[in-house]
């Protein structure tokens, strides 16, 4: 009888687990909290209302067999299902509903001038840099990396740009910028030099033919309810609550592993998609790495007695003097906003210590307003901040070096391991994250 072992329950454990359970006779998938889901979970209020801890939205991979693997058996008319997703941002106490890309028009003339001009002789998309700062200058020119993008990713990261990995930029961003006029654009974005550079001026624009998935009750945790629904009509195990204290091996592959309620699971295949550092750990080897370095994420969920002034999903904030990170409008998610309450809302900020409840809540409330994203006199009905202290990594070089050496080494010393998931360091996004972790499945099993 063949088995693998999965561990960790997050979205790439559990995906992993349903794609595994058509090669082997027994699935068994491991996860320390007391469900699965990761990042992807959500939370009701003492009135029934809905907010997530993490990610929202979740979105198509591509990939016919994936995503029916994700989205194959959902009942549709309980999701909003949309092709555009609706991001703004905030920028020099501008409010901008069209793109979530800064737009360089609204900086000081001279500004403007100088940075298109740079722009326009920047070379073409760097391809060789780990380092954040020579490649946002290499791709933006010396103003914008001096100007925009060092202050927003000190905000964002806690971090200067020579300190931090390009990956940092590629899940931040703001990876284009908009300039020109909307019509220059469409022309310039023909261009290969350019078209990575210049964003077009709309988030209709030259979308991507993904579509997008909500559940219309429930909060995103809805959806994991559905996968672990999948997981237990597919006779995968999942041992929660649960964590792996001992891992053996015998002639360069694994063997097996012990659990924190002293269950000993003997296995053909483990697929690890939490830091390798823990799996290093297990193993005894030693690489003497600095462990990751993580921002404190702050989300504080508010519920308003009124609808948002903007019809817009998220906003993102690039203000570096406001800790708004992002803002996700629950009651605008779908193709409309919605005209019946409640009205919510859940606001992220990173910050590098533990922020005081009461204070950021108070804050991240009064830039809602300074925004424009909500009315003035718009009264909160319900508010609460959690404080997460090890969700977002910081993407140094060092991290994505360090997980890379450490994947690398634990690989190439079994031949029975797959080493998966956001924790790897390179991808973070889910669509990335999935994308990477069934391909490496598929051709594991079919070589
Ligand atoms: C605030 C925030 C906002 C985000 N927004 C977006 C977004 O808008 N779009 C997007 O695509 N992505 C977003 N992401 C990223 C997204 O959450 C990740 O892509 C996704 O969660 C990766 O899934 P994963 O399974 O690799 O990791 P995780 O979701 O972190 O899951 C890892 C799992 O492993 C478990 N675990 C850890 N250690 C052990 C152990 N020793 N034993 C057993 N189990 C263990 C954990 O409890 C967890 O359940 C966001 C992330 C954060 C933090």
């Amino acid at each position: 009888m063949s088995r693998v072992l999965v561990a960790g329950g997050g979205i790439c454990g559990m995906v992993s687990a349903l794609q595994l359970s058509k090669y082997y006779d027994e699935v068994i998938l491991v996860e320390k909290e007391a469900s699965c889901g990761g990042l992807f979970k959500s939370y009701r209020n003492k009135d029934g209302v809905e907010f997530d801890y993490g990610s929202h939205i979740a979105v198509e991979t591509g990939d016919p067999d994936l995503d029916n693997i994700l989205f194959g058996d959902l009942a549709e008319e309980n999701w909003h299902i949309f092709r555009n997703r609706k991001v703004g941002n905030f920028f020099k106490n501008r409010l901008n509903s069209d793109s979530p890309n800064i737009d360089i028009r609204q900086l000081s003339s001279e500004q403007y001038r100088q940075s298109l001009e740079e722009l326009l002789l920047a070379g073409d998309e760097p391809s060789n840099e780990v380092n954040l700062g020579s490649y946002i200058k290499q791709k933006f020119g010396k103003l914008l990396s001096d100007e925009v993008f060092e202050p927003i990713m000190q905000k964002f990261c806690g971090s200067d740009l020579s300190h931090l990995s390009v990956e940092a930029h590629r899940v931040l961003g703001p990876t284009r910028v908009v300039a020109l006029t909307p019509e220059a654009t469409r022309e310039i974005k023909n261009s290969q030099r350019y078209g990575g550079k210049f964003s077009f001026h709309h988030y209709l624009e030259g979308s991507s033919p993904s579509r997008y998935y909500y559940p219309k009750q429930g909060g995103i945790g809805r959806w994991i309810d559905c996968l672990v629904q999948k997981l237990k009509d597919r006779g995968v195990k999942m041992r929660t609550g649960l964590s792996i204290t001992k891992i053996t091996d015998e002639n360069e592959k694994l063997k097996s592993a012990l659990l924190s309620n002293g269950e000993q699971i003997d296995f053909d295949l483990l697929v690890w998609t939490i830091f390798p550092s823990a799996l290093s750990g297990l193993l005894n080897m030693n690489y003497r790495l600095e462990p990751p370095q993580f921002r404190v994420t702050t989300v504080v969920h508010f519920v308003f007695d009124r609808a948002f002034k903007v019809d817009l999903h998220n906003v993102v904030c690039y203000e570096p003097n406001m800790r708004t990170f992002r803002a996700t409008l629950y009651s605008n998610i779908g193709e409309k906003p919605s005209l019946e309450p409640p009205f919510h809302a859940s606001v992220e900020s990173f910050s590098d210590t533990r922020p005081d409840p009461v204070d950021i809540e108070r804050t991240l409330l009064n830039e809602l307003k300074t925004m424009g994203i909500i009315d003035e006199n718009a009264q909160v009905l319900f508010s609460e901040a959690q404080i997460f202290e090890k969700a977002w990594p910081v993407m140094s070089q060092s991290l994505i070096e360090n997980t890379v050496k450490q994947e690398v080494g634990i690989s190439s010393e079994y031949s029975n391991l797959l080493l998966l998931g956001k924790a790897k360091g390179h991808s973070f996004f889910m669509q990335d994250v999935l994308m990477e972790s069934y391909r490496k499945i598929k051709s594991y099993h079919v070589q």
